[in-house]
């Protein structure tokens, strides 16, 4: 059977070669032999020249994912377990710190669209383009056979997968439902505690937890203790724990979803934490009314959601950003820490950078970066594909 093809127009091979694994719809010649949406294609220069082998969907911009740039590798059952193996096995170090890790990183994995997160024996993942999707059973299988699995569960309910012509989705795969709340653990900075999370992988936000703050906890119980605190944008409390864990004279937590809170209170619980100021506001205004009442704080940490999901709101993205950083500059007393995050992969940690200077600027504060911060290993960034490099944040200290 001839292999369906995908042709690239002359010159258009460059981004191929240099190992980037999208293909962009207007890079493209034409297809032969496709009969539905993330059907495996060898990708070819106009010279004929095979490049790759990728999923093809002609519904995305990003109408070519690529699998693999090795003529002789077939894309098949085989194929995916060896790839989930390997991503796995990359992150086996980190089973002595926690049981919950991001196992598949889609693109940096060389799995493009799919994310699999193990939260102790729950494996939770999402499809997020034609391609994963098509092997969603295969790649099911694999992730049950995983030692410890108990079961699978999909979370491909996400806007991102309209752009791919795909519907949202979620619910069992395969094996156990998964309980109300998961109970996940990951060590503290001295190695011998453990900090305990419940994890709603049915509703949570992403799949559940923010893995990808991990290393940035360790770094946020260090800097809290004996500080006034205020954690922003606090959903289920993991950086609480970790600042009353290290004995933070008080901790304010904030956030706008109830069911988050509700989690956040039980987590302090779980670690035998006192109960704590959980408060259910929206951030732009509760800081404003601190700012009018004269409230400051010693540490303030600000993790706020996505800003930026397109080109198109980088603008006001930036404009949120800043609002919200010149605000907490203004909260925090002579000396205090200001641990501030973006999430948007597209604004980049120089706009970040700029963005907080000029909300120093307008606080009339000082601020030092004392400590960059990123995204935790097990969501690596492959060097040929930068795209994956979203986390960034700073620890700044105010004069
Ligand atoms: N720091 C958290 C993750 C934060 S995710 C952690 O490490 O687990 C962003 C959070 O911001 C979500 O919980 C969301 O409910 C909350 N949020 C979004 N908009 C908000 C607003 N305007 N004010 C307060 N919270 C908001």
């Amino acid at each position: 059977m001839v292999e369906p093809t995908l042709f690239l127009k002359p010159g258009r091979e460059k981004s191929v070669l240099r190992r980037h694994p999208w293909i962009f719809s207007g890079a493209i010649a034409g297809v032969d032999g496709v009969t539905e949406p993330g059907d495996t294609v060898s990708v070819r220069a106009a010279s004929g020249e095979f490049l790759a082998r990728a999923a093809y969907n002609p519904h995305s911009q990003i109408a070519g994912r690529i699998w693999t740039w090795n003529e002789d590798t077939r894309i098949d059952a085989g194929f995916f377990r060896q790839r989930i193996e390997k991503s796995t096995a990359a992150r086996a170090a980190l089973a002595e710190t926690t049981n919950a890790m991001r196992l598949v990183y889609a693109e940096s994995d060389g799995l493009p669209g799919l994310i699999v997160d193990r939260y102790a024996d729950v494996v939770v993942c999402q499809f997020l383009a034609a391609g994963a999707e098509k092997w969603k059973q295969t790649i099911a299988d694999v992730l049950e056979g995983l030692p410890g699995v108990s079961g699978v569960y999909e979370r491909s309910d996400v806007d991102v997968r309209a752009k791919e012509g795909l519907q949202e989705q979620a619910g069992e795969l395969r094996g156990a439902s998964p309980p109300e709340l998961v109970e996940i653990w990951e060590s503290a900075p001295d190695g011998e505690d453990v900090w305990r999370y419940a994890v709603d992988v049915r509703r949570g936000h992403k799949t559940g937890f923010y893995l990808d703050q991990r290393e940035n906890r360790k770094v946020v119980a260090t800097l809290a203790r004996r500080q006034e605190t205020l954690n922003t944008f606090c959903y289920t409390g993991a950086f609480t724990v970790n600042t009353q864990w290290n004995q933070a004279s008080h901790t304010t937590s904030l956030d706008s979803s109830q069911p988050a809170l509700d989690i956040a209170q039980h987590n302090l619980s779980l670690n035998n934490l006192p109960a704590n100021d959980l408060i259910n506001a929206d951030a732009f205004t509760k800081f404003r009314e601190y700012r009018d009442r004269g409230e400051t704080f010693d540490l303030i940490i600000l993790d706020p959601p996505k800003f930026a999901h397109n080109e198109s709101q980088i603008r006001k993205a930036s404009r949120a950003y800043k609002d919200i950083n010149w605000l907490a500059l203004r909260l925090l007393n002579p000396s205090g820490h200001l641990i501030t995050f973006s999430c948007s992969g597209l604004v980049s940690e120089d706009l970040f950078q700029k963005i907080l200077f000029g909300a120093a600027l307008d606080a009339k504060r000082e601020v030092q970066i004392t400590q960059r911060l990123g995204q935790a290993s097990d969501h690596p960034i492959l060097l040929s594909f930068p795209e994956a490099d979203y986390l960034k944040g700073f620890v700044c200290r105010v004069g």
